[in-house]
């Protein structure tokens, strides 16, 4: 089954209400691609609704959380049907920086991604190893128990998944092209054996910047980035996208 790249942003807890100028300069830069690519930018969530509003045809926006029912006595916390009322289409669930800072296990992300399936939420559910486990040579071995713990039983529409090895994110470190290559092709197996021919997408994120991206976009397996800090500029952010192949000769 075909599958059409994903380039999707991370913004974390970065962005203010004068950066959304970047969403519009990025869909400036990139209007040509969005027919090729899906376009993601998922800023804070106090940043969705207004997003939404920026002039930036070509771009759709995600979220970096949701709780795992859709309502209900939880303070502070923001469910998958918000989400999708402040116009977020995609969310990111079980990033390795919430799965450090808020102890997120597998169970929970599972749970937060049917959540999201359910709301009409497309959920990028991220996985990755740490420096420690690949250096024990454990790295397939943590990556096949984090997706299998973390998916639901059943394929939820339009479901991404993010091959973020911890030890690259906003370090400037990335894996080999093999050693992405040999991860990509173990997820995109197990994904198979998991729900048949699905087509989900398996993004690569950790470190991907303009000068790196198309060796990357080039490893087989790989549908696409998650791209944290360099996607809070729109020069930096089209640049990646512009490198991928499936924007060569439409820009
Ligand atoms: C991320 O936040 O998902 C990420 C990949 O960050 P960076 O690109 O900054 O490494």
């Amino acid at each position: 089954m075909p599958r059409r790249p994903l380039i999707a942003g991370n913004w974390k807890m970065h962005g203010r209400s004068e950066d959304l100028v970047e969403i519009e300069a990025l869909a400036g830069a990139v209007a040509a691609l969005a027919s090729l690519i899906d376009i993601v930018v998922c800023p804070r969530a106090t940043l969705i609704a207004r997003a939404a509003q920026v002039q930036a045809a070509g771009i759709v926006l995600g979220a970096q959380d949701c709780h795992a029912e859709l309502a209900g006595p939880h303070t502070g916390d923001i469910s998958a049907s918000q989400l999708v009322d402040a116009g977020a289409s995609f969310v990111i669930l079980g990033h390795s920086e919430r799965r450090r800072d808020h102890g997120e296990t597998d169970a929970l992300v599972r749970a937060k991604t049917e959540a999201a399936a359910m709301a009409g939420l497309k959920p990028i559910v991220c996985i990755g190893e740490t420096i420690e486990q690949r250096r024990a040579g454990d790295a397939e071995a943590v990556v096949r128990a984090q997706l299998r713990g973390s998916l639901p039983a059943a394929a939820p529409e339009g479901l991404v998944v993010a091959y973020e090895p911890v030890w690259a994110i906003g370090t400037g470190l990335t894996p080999t092209p093999d050693e992405i290559g040999e991860i990509h092709s173990l997820i995109h197996r197990e994904l198979a054996q998991a729900y048949g021919p699905t087509g989900v997408r398996v993004l690569y994120g950790g470190s991907v910047k303009p000068a790196n991206a198309t060796e990357i976009f080039g490893v087989a397996g790989v549908d696409g980035a998650l791209v944290g800090g360099a996607s809070l500029k729109a020069a930096d952010f089209s640049a990646i996208i512009l490198s991928h192949p499936a924007a060569n000769g439409a820009a």
